[in-house]
């Protein structure tokens, strides 16, 4: 996890994904771009005269099926799982460019992202990294679902989903600090059921998607290919959970418990802590717990852009 480390960081160079929106099916050409320390991530709409929309809790737009932000009615959709690997791999400050309205969903999963960012590396920068810490519990009940975030150390967040068959019920605790985001959680696609399919096409609601971006339920169980892990779709709200999170502007260093969650009720829970103040405070992440980086490395040039690594969907 490059996440411990006390100082922020940017992608050490422009990458550049292809591919189509899940719920648009519109094809978009993205771009992520280094940015200057502190700046945090910032999409920007080059088909709209760059039109800038910060990735933070107060331009969240109606969430249902993704997690969407809005500006002055311009619209960034389906932001979770870039904002997901963008925390998973540590990093602070990035500029998303893209030509259309939804980021791509590539896989279905995060790890088109972080074997993005693996390939440009990870560039260290000159100011200390802040996070959220939680003093007291903040939570957010709504029927059988519910959301909480607790005090504690580093970020580990304990997840329970109880879906129709063939799911049913799945619960997983991960700790971000020990875990390997890369590993256990980047790689857990989006999924759906093929009995609901001809409804939400209907609806308009997935014109993107296909066998090759989300894993497809019947009856019996998913009907394109084996599953990534046994346990793929608990660990893929853990990982749509940390992408909605980070609308908190910066890294949570907390316990959160979810249970029948999804993106209304993981950013509603980002809307009621940040507007309790009592609830959190600002904190520098220790120098003496930084954790070894494999892929980082020193520079104070903070506004080099290198030639962009294409990858399409
Ligand atoms: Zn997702």
């Amino acid at each position: 996890m490059a996440g411990l480390a006390h100082l922020e960081q940017t992608i050490a160079e422009s990458i550049a994904i292809e591919g189509i929106g899940l719920h648009s099916g519109a094809p978009v050409t993205m771009r992520l771009l280094p940015a200057p320390a502190g700046s945090g991530i910032v999409f920007r709409r080059t088909d709209l005269d760059n039109f800038e929309i910060a990735a933070n809790g107060r331009n969240v737009a109606k969430v249902s099926y993704a997690t969407s932000l809005m500006r002055q009615g311009v619209l960034i959709s389906t932001t979770e799982h870039l904002l997901s690997a963008l925390v998973g791999m540590g990093i602070d400050n990035v500029i998303v460019e893209l030509d259309n309205l939804e980021l791509p969903i590539l896989d279905g999963s995060a790890l088109p992202y972080v074997d993005a960012i693996r390939t440009v590396g990870i560039r260290t920068q000159r100011r200390r990294r802040e996070t959220i810490r939680v003093l007291r519990a903040v939570e957010v009940r709504e029927g059988n679902k519910f959301i909480g975030v607790y005090p504690g150390s580093g970020y580990s967040i304990q997840y329970t989903i109880d879906f129709p068959a063939p799911i049913g019920r799945q619960a997983t605790i991960v700790d971000l600090a020990a875990e390997t985001y890369g590993e256990w959680i980047a790689p857990a696609r989006t999924f759906g059921y093929k009995a609901d399919e001809q409804r939400l096409r209907d609806m308009g609601l997935i014109r993107g998607a296909n066998a090759g971006n989300a894993i497809i339920l019947g009856v019996k169980g998913p009907e394109n290919g084996p599953l990534r892990f046994d346990d793929e779709f608990v660990r893929h709200k853990v990982l749509d959970l940390i992408g909605d999170l980070a609308l908190a502007g910066r890294r949570i260093e907390g316990h959160v418990v979810a249970e029948r969650a999804g993106h209304a009720m993981h950013t509603a829970l980002v809307s009621r802590l940040l507007k309790d103040r009592s609830a959190w405070e600002l904190a520098h992440v220790p120098v003496e717990t930084e954790a070894p980086r494999r892929r980082g490395h020193e520079t104070a040039a903070d506004d080099v852009l290198a030639s962009p690594v294409l990858m399409s969907a």
